[in-house]
């Protein structure tokens, strides 16, 4: 019997891990959730994990990995670029947690010790985690190294996790690549579990000729991301419809940016990324920070939903004039900078909220399936069972009803709940 508890993404976005009980236990994501006040972490594990697997490097999925190596050494698996940027997000943890004297949960030598256990798996691999359990990886589509999980335990029953998961292309990658064959469980995430994208083409259309027409005003085009991933996604946009403007490049993005160039394989065009990242100047110090202050440009930057990062040294010297343009470009979780920017108008810059004259608007860059993408998914698998993760509580629900309709038997389980496979 192969039982799962949620220690974290349940009936939230944020903070995966999930436990599962095979006689040994595998750990399925060990991730964190960050709030303007606080970092969330999952559910404590008060027992011995014998192997963990992560999905992919956002903070969300790995954040918490080097904690686990306080107290055990367990053997990690992931793909190569996930353990190169998750290492780099978690120095970027403790850089933080240092600059503001907080606890990062973790320290340098637990960063070393998660290195020296982990396991990089390509996918299409099959690993015997420990007698007669196999896991396999397949690309989820959503950023590099992203992966599918499949498990085929002892007694032959089967369990797939999607992690993060994008079918259709995007410009960064072809789309996820489906297991098949028998699947007892289904672990899928929720995100847009209600709602469809809309059209990629026609939003990126939008989205340029927005920035183009920012740049044309006598503004500047402020665009902040996330670092991992959409950061070079946008760049690629930007390139692909040969925005007219100087492009500037700050933050974090550059470093995820040069490891994504060095796993090319896991990416769908390398030579235009390469031409899109040559296009872009590289903001490497201070003073082509306040060049790009001085002119009508484009600036791509982190973060993705406002919770800190360079977009922090643009936004006091913009927020006030109203030919510069605010670009946000994902989703927003409830209760960050980003999400309380868009349903108040306000922001916090400096311990005050202000109200900026600079327009803010949003737009759809997912790499995460809308509905119709996780209904073909779904379908695709055909699994005994769903568990839905990773999707607002609201969200959740309404995805739990539309699935009820076509006959699956679905889980959305709470927090600390399990179930058995
Ligand atoms: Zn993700
Ligand atoms: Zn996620």
């Amino acid at each position: 019997m192969v039982k799962i508890k949620f220690l974290g993404a349940a009936q939230e976005v944020g903070r995966s891990a999930f436990l599962v009980d095979a006689g040994e236990k595998i750990l399925l994501d060990y991730g964190v959730k960050l709030t303007p006040k606080e970092t969330e972490y999952p559910l404590p594990i008060d027992t011995n994990v014998k192997a963990a697997i992560i999905s992919h490097a956002h903070m969300d999925h790995s954040g918490n990995l080097p904690h686990l190596y306080q107290r055990s050494s367990p053997i990690s698996y992931m793909t190569p670029p996930t353990l190169d940027l998750a290492r780099m997000l978690w120095f970027d943890t403790l850089k933080i947690a240092g600059l503001e004297a907080m606890d990062a949960n973790f320290s340098k030598l637990e960063i070393s010790r998660t290195e020296k256990h982990t396991f990089p798996v390509n996918y299409g691999r099959r690993m015997e985690l420990f007698d007669n359990t196999f896991l396999e990886f397949f690309d989820a589509g959503h950023i590099a190294g992203s992966a599918i999980s499949r498990i085929t335990f002892r007694d032959g029953k089967t369990l797939i996790y999607t992690g993060d998961i994008k079918l259709d292309e995007t410009r960064l990658h072809p789309g996820a690549v489906l297991p098949k064959g028998n699947c007892d469980c289904l672990i899928i995430e929720g995100t847009y579990g209600d709602r469809e994208h809309p059209p990629r083409k026609k939003e990126e259309k939008r989205f340029v000729e927005s920035v183009q027409e920012t740049v044309d005003n006598g503004g500047t085009a402020l665009v902040s991301t996330f670092a991992v991933g959409r950061s070079a996604e946008i760049l690629d946009v930007l390139h692909e419809y040969n925005v007219k403007a100087d492009i500037f490049f700050d933050g974090m993005c550059q470093k995820a940016a040069r490891i994504y160039m060095n796993y090319s394989k896991y990416i769908k065009d390398p030579h235009f990324l390469k031409k899109s990242l040559d296009r872009a100047h590289w903001v490497k110090h201070m003073s082509i920070r306040k060049k790009a202050l001085k002119q009508p440009c484009v600036i791509v930057t982190t973060s993705g939903m406002l919770q800190g990062g360079p977009v922090y040294a643009y936004l006091p010297e913009l927020y006030h004039d109203k030919h510069s343009k605010l670009f946000l470009t994902g989703f927003q979780v409830q209760q960050t900078a980003g999400r309380i920017l868009l349903d108040t108008g306000r922001i916090n810059l400096n311990g005050i909220m202000v109200e900026p004259k600079m327009s803010v608007e949003k737009y759809d860059f997912s790499s995460h399936a809308g509905l119709s993408e996780l209904f073909k998914i779904i379908e695709t698998i055909s699994p005994q069972k769903i568990v839905i993760v990773h999707s607002d509580r609201e969200v959740m629900a309404r995805f739990r009803v539309s699935l009820e309709g076509k006959g699956f038997e679905v889980h959305t389980p709470g927090l600390g709940e399990e179930i058995v496979v």
